[in-house]
């Protein structure tokens, strides 16, 4: 049972309130992001547990990937909050939200194409491929990764920026049309 006192809570309930979590492992919100919090505790999310980062798996929200929450606080909370839990588990695939965002900062600079690559390297490489829808498939193998590429060392890139607008709208058609 938690307390309404309980110091872990600030008004948490106005953006959680019976959502939908999934468990992962931590993954970024778009590439370069490098940590999160726990909603609650304020705990470190992170890529592996270090010093500093207490988590490298948790309860993210199910529909956006975007806000965690350590087990323990999940554990705390889950009743008063009414969380579910999604039935689709473990390994996680990028949204389409995701990939959008991969897309936006790279686009206005927040991100290097260095970033976007490694990131989407990542998940083309992991096992959560054979159930990558394939829009999320096409943008993360045929656009994101290798999108570092130069002609040459010290040489521009191969594909220049109204290229990747270009993708960019082609990926909202996809997703679109669904
Ligand atoms: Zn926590």
């Amino acid at each position: 049972m938690v307390e309404e006192t309980d110091w872990r809570l600030m008004g948490q309930e106005s953006y959680l309130m019976a959502r939908e979590f999934r468990w992962s492992p931590w993954v970024e919100y778009r590439p370069g992001w490098d940590h999160d919090h726990c909603e609650f505790c304020t705990g470190e999310f992170g890529p592996i547990v270090s010093e500093h980062v207490e988590f490298a798996v948790g309860y993210v929200t199910a529909d956006d990937n975007y806000r965690w929450v350590c087990p323990q606080c999940f554990q705390d909370f889950r009743e008063a909050f009414r969380w579910t839990v999604s039935a689709e588990s473990g390994e996680g695939v990028p949204t389409a939200r995701q990939i959008e965002a991969a897309f936006t900062s790279l686009i206005a600079g927040e991100s290097s194409r260095e970033d976007v690559d490694r990131w989407a390297s990542r998940w083309v490489a992991s096992p959560a491929v054979s159930s990558m829808p394939p829009d999320i498939w096409w943008a993360l193998s045929d656009v994101l990764c290798g999108i570092d590429l130069r002609h040459g060392p010290d040489q521009p890139y191969l594909f220049d920026e109204s290229q990747i607008l270009d993708w960019f709208a082609e990926f909202q058609r996809r997703i679109a049309s669904e």
